[in-house]
């Protein structure tokens, strides 16, 4: 597993350091999106010194690289995570328990038409994340009222 993240980071031209492997293995650990704070948590049982702003700084670079996901939570809190799925998708994400499930919906078709017909422009990218409740969380009673 190890290995694996040295190479996508080479792959991807990054630096393979020892923070962000660990950073990636944090990340990898869970199927929920994780807050920088909570990420630094979990560092800081392997790197005793490590401060925040270096955990913010990784995770912003490893963003830009496209190796990890941001997620915006309704509650305005920018949390993180890594998604293995290489393939074109979006993100439902549960605004109660932060479980993440992959939606391989995608509106492109019609973007591109709204765009080019509507205002004669041209869609280059798009960023489409889906808030909502799962179904373990509308089983339970209460949590729709969680955030
Ligand atoms: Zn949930
Ligand atoms: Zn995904
Ligand atoms: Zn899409």
């Amino acid at each position: 597993m190890k290995q694996d993240f040295q190479q996508i980071l080479r792959g991807l031209n990054l630096k393979s350091t020892p923070k962000r492997v660990v950073l990636l293995e944090v990340l990898d650990d869970e199927s929920v999106y994780l807050s920088p704070e909570d990420i630094w948590n979990r560092m800081k049982k392997r790197f005793r010194r490590l401060g925040l702003p270096t955990v913010y700084r990784n995770l912003e670079e490893l963003y830009a690289g496209g190796v990890i996901s941001r997620v915006i939570h309704p509650n305005r809190q920018l949390y993180y995570y890594l998604c293995r799925n290489e393939e074109h998708h979006h993100h439902f994400i549960c605004v109660s328990c932060r479980r993440v499930v992959d939606v391989s919906f995608c509106a492109e078709k019609e973007l591109q038409d709204v765009v080019r017909e509507g205002i004669q422009g041209k869609v280059l990218s798009h960023i489409l994340q889906i808030n909502g409740l799962c179904r373990h969380c509308l089983q339970k009673d209460g949590a729709v009222h969680a955030y």
